[in-house]
């Protein structure tokens, strides 16, 4: 299994340099040179495995020599022990042939814990049998930073800083950032907002002095490894409605277009998903473009949904290079077009990208009342992200197909939000219940490149 880069110039690698690379060199992403697939016989085996079982099934044909079975059992294992549900990701039904797939059980309370507890096993064993070494900075707006530091907390070979906006992310996220105590663990705010952040960390990788002397390492969404962990969900849920006899239909709350890419690798497996359905808040530069209106930028409009406040989704090229039948040149060629502002899409990649993908948006005002809503009639209590996509569901579901919508974080992690709009304020699960006492431990650092590779290169003892 080898991989290749969306923009076609850079080298194709295996699933372990892939990993631990991130990005390619020609600023693509990495995507499976064929993707493998499942019989139905071997997909009906799943009803009534573990999620872990199903997740071994499922990766396995992805990632070539870079681990044994045993080991990969193992690195699966120690990924998904710690969830707070047997299940890991367990169904519940929401109202006639509507199910929520609860994505919220592990240690950072929001679906990335999924992937990036994965990830965090995987580095290890692929590091340490190498002996090396690597530095991990991320930027975060709150839920990917908690599910790094989480996942890559007291491990031997990584140092993990995270960047995050002083001041502008939620108590819940902050602490979950700030209080674990192991030394490889470096939470950064910074004087600035998200998008600064983001700049500092691409000012970073491109400064390659600095880049080679720290190792840095990069494990933002465009990972190949987080999207391939996302696609087993996928499978254990439907299987558990019946298929693959049964067709079934997914609506995922979508900022960074990675959760629902996962939807689109288990349909090219051989799952039957029918209707694959991107939800957007009000930020819907996605439901424009697959509505047939391009690609254009605008302003991110800051939401309760915030995990979803996006101008840019990456991961949205990796559909890209699907729908223009592989031309890396013709998606450099777009990418070069977004820099500008935006580009549009030619009618052959419209017509791939509508018969796979449909879209809706909810508004903040529509977001409050479905989670009104979903408590009235379920007594679901919704976080904002899974809101807006039960209230997209909701209108594209078909009597005949059940619909399955992905609940992407905990309430708890938004409870000035929940409770705004439900009346009630959503308690952090009994094993978490102490993390406002706990201790923080967090370096304020100016909004500049030279304090931060100070800071970092100082705390590496470099
Ligand atoms: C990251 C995130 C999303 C968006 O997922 P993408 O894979 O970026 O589309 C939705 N909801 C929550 C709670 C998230 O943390």
């Amino acid at each position: 299994m080898r991989y290749i880069s969306t923009r076609g110039k850079a080298p194709a690698l295996s699933f372990e340099d892939t990993m631990l690379t991130g990005l390619a060199r020609d600023g693509g992403l990495y995507v499976p040179e064929e993707i493998p697939t499942l019989t139905p016989a071997q997909i009906a085996a799943m009803a009534g495995q573990s999620y872990e079982e199903t997740a071994f099934s499922v990766m396995r044909p992805f990632i070539g020599d870079t681990f044994t079975d045993e080991e990969f059992r193992e690195l699966i294992a120690n990924a998904y022990g710690g969830f707070g549900h047997a299940a890991r990701a367990p169904l519940v039904q929401l109202a006639p042939n509507h199910f929520l797939l609860e994505l919220f059980h592990g240690p950072t309370l929001a679906f990335k814990d999924f992937a990036m507890q994965l990830i965090g096993q995987m580095f290890q064993k692929a590091l340490g049998r190498k002996d090396a070494r690597v530095t991990i900075v991320g930027a975060t707006s709150g839920d990917t930073g908690s599910a790094a530091i989480e996942a890559f907390r007291g491990l031997d070979n990584v140092d993990v800083f995270i960047l995050y906006p002083h001041g502008r992310v939620s108590d819940v996220q902050r602490r979950q950032m700030t209080t674990p105590a192991e030394s490889n663990v470096h939470a950064l705010a910074i004087d600035g907002d998200f998008d600064d952040c983001q700049a500092r960390l691409k000012d970073m990788f491109n400064d390659f002095e600095f880049r080679d002397t720290v190792k840095l390492a990069g494990v933002n969404s465009i990972n190949w490894g987080r999207v391939l962990a996302q696609v087993v969900y996928y499978f254990s849920s439907a299987v558990s409605l019946g298929a693959p006899e049964r067709e079934i239909s997914f609506t995922v709350p979508t900022g960074n277009f990675g959760d629902i890419f996962a939807g689109y690798i288990a349909k090219r497996m051989g799952l039957p998903i029918k209707d694959l359905v991107v939800a957007t808040n009000q930020n819907d530069i996605l439901d424009r473009c697959l509505k047939g209106q391009g690609y254009h930028k605008g302003m991110v409009e800051p939401s309760i949904s915030p995990s979803m406040d996006i101008q840019v989704s990456s991961n949205f090229e990796r559909a890209l290079f699907d729908a223009y039948g592989r031309d890396g040149n013709a998606v450099a060629q777009l990418m070069d077009e977004l820099g500008q502002g935006g580009f549009d899409i030619s009618q052959g990649a419209m017509q791939v990208l509508q018969d796979i993908y449909s879209s809706g948006r909810a508004t903040e005002e529509e977001t409050n009342a479905t989670i009104a809503q979903a408590l009235k009639t379920s007594g679901e209590l919704l976080c904002p992200h899974s809101a807006v996509g039960v209230k997209v569901a909701q209108e594209k579901r078909e009597e005949a197909t059940p619909m399955i919508t992905l609940a992407t974080a905990h309430p708890a992690k938004f409870p000035d939000a929940v409770e705004a709009a439900s009346g009630i304020r959503p308690p952090l699960p009994p094993r978490m219940a102490d993390l406002f006492d706990r201790e923080e431990r967090v370096t304020r650092v100016a909004n500049d490149l030279d304090a931060l590779k100070t800071h970092i290169k100082g705390a590496l003892g470099l």
